[in-house]
């Protein structure tokens, strides 16, 4: 490969650090995105979603030298606060020792990450390019200007798909291949965007420094702060039943329903009513395929390869962690990529097919258990364990987003045997009493062997 010439599609979280990994090793990309330039165009507040970055994101930016570029983004949040409907207020710190998970926006590390890949020489972005189909036997895609509708054919020696959850580039593999598995799978629930913005003097109106959620059972609302004072919210709501996108339907519906199940948080929304009848609802969706690699030169990446539901926080720490991993195989394969591809999709599919799963499970967990004390005696008992026996109990949280070293796949399996070892200690006789007590401690000990 001479020229390592490289074609991405879409210029998004996962194809712009793709594309700073490959040309840091001398290989020339043409970054090809259906969207305009966002950097042109003004993004008002609370018109983009917040991503929660953890661990495995931090890897995937350290790799390349800009995490700290992305950390002047960042806003630590250590914690949930959780928001009962009484009003009142509990905050349940995420790890140990400070641990902390940070709100960035969506379309400001979207925009960083393409400034830093513009920076490198080798990068080209060509914007309003939708990539229309790739043909496998000339390793060429197509693409036609959103603007001009000129349609153009590029050529190159690797081509990656990175054109996320409703990828044009998958749909397109997918049709030429025999034998192609494919699962996509819509949950109950959809969201919608709404907004907590600055006070007067631009301060933050809840607690900066944490992730709100008001847990309600079968919906559930959640809060991340932006650097401008802005606060993200996201109402996870089911489309249809009693309470649902279905039946809050007019203002004063909406109003009710928020006055009843989120009092603490209404006089924070001024703008609350115009927000819910005009912002778009959402569907959320999981996608599972394979292979994702073809022909031994086009690859599948981030979530055109593995889309994921977002109640862990892992979507986009999921793709960076891609790119860390096609990284290491590169070195380890001496840039052999029929080797380094067959290697990358064996590796990774069930590392993204366990994280998937953990994003479902989560949901349960953040919209219905955070607000049940059995649940946050049971994450207590395991804190507690946790700090005393660290070689022996990692919790499933820590393990899925501060721990980058353990792969998801261990992580679920894991947190599985963790799950089936506290049924025990939760159903033991007085275990609000003697939570602490050595009796527990050596009822896990003797699981665990
Ligand atoms: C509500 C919500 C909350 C989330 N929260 C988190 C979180 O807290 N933490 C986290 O890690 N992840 C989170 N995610 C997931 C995260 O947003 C995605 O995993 C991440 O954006 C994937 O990056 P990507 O580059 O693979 O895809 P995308 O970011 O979707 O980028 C794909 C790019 O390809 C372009 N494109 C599409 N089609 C074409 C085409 N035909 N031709 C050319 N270009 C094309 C698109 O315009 C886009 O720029 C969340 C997702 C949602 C929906």
């Amino acid at each position: 490969m001479e020229n390592k010439k490289t074609t991405i599609v879409g210029a998004g979280l996962v194809g712009s650090l793709l594309s700073i990994y490959l040309a840091k090793r001398g290989y020339k990309i043409d970054l090809f995105e259906r969207r305009p330039d966002m950097r042109k165009a003004k993004i008002s507040a609370g018109k983009s979603i917040n991503l929660a970055l953890s661990d495995r994101g931090w890897k995937g930016l350290e790799g390349v030298g800009i995490a700290d570029e992305i950390k002047k983004i960042a806003i630590p949040m250590y914690g949930r606060q959780i928001h009962h409907k009484d009003g009142s207020t509990a905050f349940q710190p995420y790890g140990k020792d400070n641990q902390a998970i940070y709100s960035v926006s969506r379309a400001e590390i979207n925009m960083r990450l393409m400034e830093l890949a513009e920076k490198q020489d080798s990068v080209k972005i060509h914007f309003n390019e939708r990539c229309t189909s790739i043909d496998r036997t000339k390793l060429e895609a197509h693409f036609e200007n959103t603007e001009t509708h000129k349609t153009s054919s590029v050529q190159s020696d690797l081509l990656f798909g990175s054109d996320g959850a409703f990828a044009a580039s998958r749909l397109n593999l997918q049709l030429t291949s025999d034998r192609f598995e494919y699962n996509q799978h819509y949950i109950s629930a959809g969201y919608k965007e709404l907004i907590i913005p600055p006070g007067p003097n631009g301060e933050f109106m809840i607690e900066k420094n944490a992730l709100h959620i008001w847990p309600r059972g079968s919906f559930m609302m959640i809060a991340l702060p932006n650097t401008d004072g802005n606060f993200t919210c996201t109402l996870f709501f089911p489309f249809e039943g009693e309470k649902s996108f279905a039946t809050i339907k007019t203002r004063d519906d909406v109003k009710k329903f928020f006055d009843e199940e989120f009092p603490d948080a209404v006089p924070l929304m001024p703008t609350l009513l115009d927000d819910y009848m005009n912002n778009p609802t959402s569907s959320l969706v999981t996608v599972k395929c394979y292979p994702w690699t073809f022909d031994e030169r086009i690859a599948l990446i981030g979530d055109a390869a593995h889309a994921i539901v977002p109640f862990y926080g892992q979507g986009m720490n999921c793709g960076f962690e891609d790119c860390v991993v096609l990284n290491q195989l590169i070195d380890k394969h001496k840039e052999n990529w029929p080797e380094i591809l067959d290697e990358y999709q064996k590796l990774r599919k069930p590392d993204a097919d366990a994280i998937a799963d953990l994003a479902i499970m989560n949901f349960v967990e953040m919209r219905d258990k955070t607000a049940d004390p059995k649940f946050l005696l049971q994450k207590k008992i395991e804190a507690r364990f946790s700090s005393k026996y660290p070689d022996k109990w990692i919790p499933l949280y820590s393990m899925v987003t501060y721990s980058p070293h353990i792969r998801y796949s261990t992580a679920l399996k894991e947190g599985r045997k963790q799950e089936a070892i506290m049924e025990k200690v939760m159903a033991m006789p007085e275990i609000e009493q003697k939570w602490d007590s050595e009796e527990v401690e050596k009822e896990i000990l003797k699981n665990l062997k």
